[in-house]
């Protein structure tokens, strides 16, 4: 059977694979300590699943207008006024089947063949390959660690050429955890009107912020800015309601209007139950999301303070998401019998194998050094975890 050269050329989502073979060695009966994935382990909160149960038996189990039903689109406008003071109408707003399918439908409808798309590194595996998809080309930038994984301005006006029209921006960052301030974003902002471009700006992981870090959204910072932002988010991450695929872009209207085409093509509309469930996710009482925001911060300065003490790992710290990015290339170069470890690639497969713990390395978000760890598991599993791990990265030498 042929497959087109475009499909041929596309990695499978590499968080995916290593995720994928975390959940096949378990069912295999392997007790896998699992670190790679990037869900949160809580159930769906019991109230989103009764309204989930309550429009299924409301017979709310038909089609819906493509762009999802004006009551959570209104109510995803009143939840970003609510959390960060904007103001999005409901035609600003389109409701898609997760938020990778909101980048994707944000990209397919800005992005001419041949454009540029800046994508600082690392950068989440999928924003690379959703620009390729649509004949976009993506120009990723690295930044380092000591830049705080972030995008300066100095890198981001080097990137920009005439054929630049967006710049993804992942704030807090998946994988780093990383978190912009104002003023960095700011900074950005200026760069951004200045050369008249778009910034997708990713804030599925804005709810999950700690130590009291003051959290900016990017359209808020002007009006001016505003008309140039998509902001895509959604109920996955902050309602731990990844398997519902619900996600949200906000956006001017014309833009939306074009997406809400292409989505009337494509997919139709996401599922109208999990709209309902999403609507309730927002709109009723938010205790839970502050719960499971708090567990996740005991979580990351456990795995933080632990990480920090083994020989060969430097963690640093993030402030945002439920991942940590250590470097861990001081190991590099050592073995263990006929196991060499010449990277995060090697290292990764070397901690599953050896140790049973799943982890993704930094290689397949574009920097090498580093491994991705996600704290979005039991304080138990953590445990296990430092421990097999620091087990394991005692017998290289
Ligand atoms: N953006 C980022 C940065 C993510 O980590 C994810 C997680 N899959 C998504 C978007 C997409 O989330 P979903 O499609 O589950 O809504
Ligand atoms: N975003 C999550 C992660 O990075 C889920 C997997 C995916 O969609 O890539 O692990």
């Amino acid at each position: 059977m042929h497959v087109s050269s475009k499909v041929n050329s596309l990695a499978f989502s590499g968080t995916m694979q290593i995720s994928g073979k975390a959940k096949e060695l378990k069912a295999q009966g392997v007790n896998v300590i699992d670190l790679s994935v990037g869900e949160p382990d809580f159930p769906t909160p019991q109230r989103v699943k009764d309204a989930a149960v309550k429009a299924i038996a409301d017979n709310q189990t038909k089609y819906t207008m493509a762009a999802g039903i004006v009551p959570l689109r209104e109510a995803v406008g009143a939840w970003f006024k609510q959390s960060y003071g904007l103001d999005y109408a409901a035609n600003e707003i389109i409701i898609s089947n997760g938020a990778k399918h909101s980048l994707y439908n944000t990209l397919q409808t800005i992005i001419e063949v041949g454009e540029e798309v800046i994508i600082p590194a690392p950068y989440w595996v999928t924003y690379p390959a959703l620009v390729e998809i649509v004949d976009g080309v993506p120009i990723t930038v690295e930044t380092t660690k000591e830049e705080g994984f972030k995008l300066t301005p100095e890198k981001f006006k080097a990137a920009i050429t005439p054929k630049t029209r967006a710049l993804i921006l992942c704030n807090p960052s998946n994988p780093t955890g990383s978190v912009y301030t104002k003023a960095e974003l700011e900074e950005i902002a200026e760069i951004v009107l200045e050369n008249d471009l778009y910034v997708i700006s990713d804030e599925i992981y804005s709810k999950l912020v700690y130590d009291d870090f003051e959290y900016t959204s990017f359209p808020t910072l002007s009006d001016e800015i505003k008309k140039k932002t998509i902001l895509i988010d959604g109920v996955s991450k902050s309602y731990s309601m990844t398997g519902w695929r619900i996600g949200f872009t906000a956006a001017d209207k014309e833009l939306i209007s074009g997406m809400g085409k292409l989505q009337s093509q494509m997919t139709s509309n996401a599922s109208t139950i999990s709209q309902y469930a999403a609507l309730e996710a927002i709109t009723g009482p938010q205790d839970d999301v502050e719960e499971m925001r708090k567990t996740f911060n005991e979580r990351r300065i456990y795995l933080r303070d632990a990480l920090n003490l083994i020989d060969g790992v430097e963690a640093g710290d993030a402030k945002g998401a439920f991942y940590l990015f250590p470097n861990v290339s001081s190991v590099f170069g050592k073995s263990y019998g006929d196991t060499k470890i010449n990277g995060s690639f090697d290292l990764s497969m070397y901690l599953i194998a050896e140790a049973q713990v799943a982890t993704v390395p930094g290689s397949v978000f574009g920097a090498e050094g580093f491994l991705r760890i996600a704290y979005a598991t039991s304080m138990e599993n953590l445990q296990e975890g430092v421990k097999r791990i620091e087990e394991a990265l005692a017998k290289l030498s």
